[in-house]
């Protein structure tokens, strides 16, 4: 008879024919095995699970549900959006190697691709992507990536994404997109050309604002190549993470669908305020709809922190796309590590919010975005 101790630790085993209508959190770290033969057996491809590191069922899931979503062959998910995004450009680029990208990229995007990837030797050119000749007379014979945003952050422009993979394949460059802000629900950048798609889970796939993950889907072997630097560098997504994102992503299209309908109507409204300056909302981002981000220039006169002081059940989150309405201020935020020149290049100002659209009724946000304008 075992001890307590021993009694404490090996509880039964669970028979395998309980069949939970969801999948269930695989928290482990590691997978277990009957035989030796068995263990052989995930060598040899016959068996999927070793070690939670280099793979696990529930960030399978959201890599597979992902990579569904945007009709891509595979999809591999990661600790951020930046892990991400790293893992995509280091599947590519090494040291010696050279990125061409979008000047307008998120921030953090900026950041990590300016100083980072400097670090290992991989330099990155930041070009006006709207000046297709620029882009053109900035590449090398060691660009390997041409990187951008499906939608840019925060002024929302769209990208011609068929014209620049168009580009890159005359270049033979890999063609890296991160479309967090479009989500595949509006934009399929695989069937417009890109090789690999990146997105900040933590944004719209996971939709609740509580979860931080990354995924990345694609080419078949660009996706094995970020899936080997996810695992040997150690960029995974833990299980309970990646299980939340799923859950997430199960009501994205009714979730896009209701917020980019509200966004219509906050943007359309927004026009009319003498508060507002500039309304920076697409026209035609997708017969679907036009996305759930309203950014907006404030009226010069207007006092910017009397607006964020006055929002009510607004709360001001320095990140966006949960289900509840709330406000960036990006100069402050996603773009403080920008110097001040690199902020007047991409338009971000004092007098610049950024409004990701909740699913509450429309006449509410608007109210509330009312008094909040009143006051500013
Ligand atoms: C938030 C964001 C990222 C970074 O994602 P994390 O999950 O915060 O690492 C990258 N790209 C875009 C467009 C984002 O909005």
């Amino acid at each position: 008879m075992d001890s307590f101790n021993t009694k404490a630790v090996h509880g039964e085993k669970l028979p395998t024919s309980i069949r939970s209508k969801v999948t269930p959190i695989y928290q482990t770290s590691v997978f277990s095995f009957d035989s030796l033969e068995e263990l052989e057996g995930y060598y040899n491809g016959n068996s999927p699970y070793l070690y939670t590191r280099a793979g696990n069922p529930n960030s399978d899931e959201l890599a597979s549900v992902t990579a569904r979503l945007e009709g891509a062959p595979a999809g591999v998910a990661a600790s951020s959006g930046l892990g991400a995004i790293m893992a995509a450009v280091l599947a590519v680029a090494k040291s010696g190697d050279h990125l061409v990208a979008a000047r307008d990229v998120y921030g953090g995007t900026f950041f990590t691709l300016k100083e980072e990837l400097a670090r290992m030797g991989i330099e990155t050119t930041f070009i006006d992507f709207e000046d297709e000749l620029a882009i053109e007379s900035a590449i090398r014979s060691n660009t390997v990536i041409l990187y951008t945003e499906s939608v840019t952050n925060p002024f929302l422009r769209i990208e011609n994404l068929e014209r620049l993979a168009g580009i890159a394949k005359k270049h033979s460059l890999v063609f890296i997109v991160d479309n967090t802000f479009a989500t595949p629900y509006f934009v399929q950048p695989y069937a417009l050309g890109a090789d690999i798609i990146v997105h900040s889970a933590t944004k719209y796939i996971g939709g609740h604002s509580d979860v931080s993950a990354g995924v990345l889907c694609g080419k078949e072997q660009y996706v094995d190549a970020a899936r080997s630097r996810i695992v040997n560098i150690g960029l995974n997504l833990s299980p309970f993470e990646s299980w939340l994102a799923c859950r997430g992503a199960k009501t994205i299209g009714l979730r896009m669908q209701r917020q980019s309908e509200n966004a219509q109507k906050a943007a359309e409204w927004l026009k009319t305020h003498s508060k507002v300056k500039n309304v920076f909302y697409p026209a035609s981002l997708s017969d679907k709809g036009n996305g759930a981000i309203v950014t907006i220039h404030l009226a010069e006169e207007s006092d910017e922190f009397a607006f964020f002081r006055s929002l009510g059940w607004i709360q001001i989150v320095p990140s966006l796309a949960g289900v509840e309405t709330s406000v960036s201020w990006p100069f402050g935020t996603s773009h403080r590590s920008l110097s001040q020149a690199e902020k007047t290049a991409v338009g971000v100002s004092e007098k610049t919010v950024r409004i990701s659209i909740g699913i509450e009724d429309a006449e509410d946000i608007i109210n509330q975005l009312n008094k909040a304008l009143d006051k500013a």
